[in-house]
């Protein structure tokens, strides 16, 4: 296993892996042991930011002590490399579609650094409570005010340094070509920077990460 540039990410042959502390997949992905420390497998088809990585991202912030905000967390597939990787850190996983829900609270029993909040992410003064202070927001939301969203969060926890906007194009306007509904989310971010943007084709269609800053 090699590592990768980026932290708590390794490498072996073209795939991807986290080391983990979990002793059984997720999802169903693969697991290794290597000289006695455990890995899984990462799935680029499965999971945006892994896509993103191979796709040569270079504003990856993520450290072994990162608190993140993750909004639309879905089941944790996702979540649960975040985690891995963060391993010291918080994850506050926001879902409010009750089925993936019931997964994130049965990943939150095996990963201690995961705290599955249900709510609506279009409301960051409703879970105020239940989240300390963060430095990354992670948004992978694909609702038609996605940007409106992530702004919204982005206000709010204003010590965060780092936005991840997975945006999905086609759920903003199908009828437009996807470049310029993503420059269209660049200018509705003014006055913040977007200071990455990347196209995660062939992975994922239709969808472009925005990395975000003051
Ligand atoms: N990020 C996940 C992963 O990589 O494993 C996949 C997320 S899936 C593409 C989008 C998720 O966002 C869905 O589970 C959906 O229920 C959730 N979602 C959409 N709008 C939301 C909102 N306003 N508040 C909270 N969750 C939302």
């Amino acid at each position: 296993m090699e590592r990768t540039k980026y932290a708590g990410v390794y490498r072996r042959g073209r795939s991807l892996y986290t080391r983990t502390r979990l002793d059984s997949p997720v999802y169903g992905e693969r697991m290794l042991v290597e000289k006695g420390r455990r890995y899984r497998q990462w799935d680029p088809r499965r999971s945006k930011l892994a896509a993103a990585l191979l796709k040569g991202m270079k504003r990856y912030a993520l450290r072994p002590d990162s608190r993140v905000l993750y909004l639309g967390a879905g089941a944790g597939t996702t979540v649960s490399h975040v985690a891995d990787i963060a391993s010291d850190g918080k994850i506050y996983a926001v879902e409010y579609a009750p089925l993936p829900f019931m997964k994130l609270l049965m990943l939150a029993k095996r990963m201690e650094n995961v705290f599955p909040i249900m709510d609506d992410a279009r409301y960051p003064e409703r879970y105020e409570v239940f989240v300390g202070r963060v430095d990354i927001i992670y948004q992978d939301v694909a609702q038609r005010d996605q940007v409106r969203i992530f702004r919204r969060n982005w206000e709010f926890y204003g010590e965060a340094e780092v936005g991840y906007l997975f945006l999905k194009t086609s759920s903003v306007d199908v009828t437009k070509p996807p470049a310029e509904v993503m420059r269209m989310a660049v200018d509705e971010l003014k006055p913040y920077r977007v200071v990455e943007r990347l196209n995660l084709n062939p992975y994922e269609k239709n969808h472009y990460l925005l990395v975000v800053e003051r």
